[in-house]
């Protein structure tokens, strides 16, 4: 997506660690309208596989998915990495290493909200070495529902998780992919699916 690549580009900076920091469109501030413009992006390359529910976790990846949802008009759950009072009944829970804070947590949802029927489509913000969404597939795969895709915002191409995914017969599109990010810029191509 140009549009994404260009806002990265004049947007984006990095971190150490090799992390982007898009804070300004993302994962801090949000610019809606070009989130609604992501979410119409994910369903034309998502609307063809009969998905009933998009699946991501709190919080970076709420907007997106919300976006997805609202074009394609189906429920977004979100896994909830904390326990509050309003979070009752039987639970699937998973553990996920975050890539950006270097420690494991737990994420739940509750058993009613998925189902074996679902068609799930998850979304989140970035593909990394593919922890978090590995987390999804496990909760998807404990409600015995069907996962249909993988749609991110940024995937790094240079870091293991696409690659492991889409070796799994695993369909992941990623709306900007990057090959490389140092001190001389960032650089963007398409994922290799072979
Ligand atoms: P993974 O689990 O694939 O290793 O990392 C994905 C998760 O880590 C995403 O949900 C995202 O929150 C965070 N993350 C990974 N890499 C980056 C990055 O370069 N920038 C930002 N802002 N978040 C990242």
């Amino acid at each position: 997506m140009k549009a994404l690549e260009d806002k990265i580009r004049t947007e984006g900076s990095l971190l150490p660690g090799a992390v982007l920091k898009v804070s300004s469109f993302l994962n801090h501030q949000i610019d809606a309208d070009f989130m609604m413009q992501m979410g119409r992006e994910f369903a034309a390359k998502f609307g063809d596989t009969g998905v009933s529910k998009i699946l991501t976790i709190e919080s970076s990846g709420i907007p997106l998915a919300f976006a997805a949802g609202a074009a394609l008009h189906v429920p977004v759950l979100f896994a909830k990495k904390h326990l509050s009072s309003n979070v009752t009944g039987m639970l699937y829970q998973t553990l996920v290493h975050s890539y950006t804070h270097g420690s494991d947590y737990t994420v739940v949802v509750e058993r009613e909200y998925l189902h074996p029927d679902d068609r799930v489509l998850i979304i989140d913000d970035f593909l990394a070495n593919g922890n978090a969404i590995e987390g999804m597939l496990d909760l998807i795969a404990q409600a015995g529902a069907e996962t249909v895709g993988v749609g991110v915002a940024v995937e790094k191409g240079f870091q293991e998780g696409g690659t492991m995914l889409r070796a799994r017969g695993l369909r992941v599109e990623p709306l900007a992919y990057i090959t490389k990010m140092d001190e001389d810029g960032i650089e963007f191509g398409q994922p290799d699916f072979e």
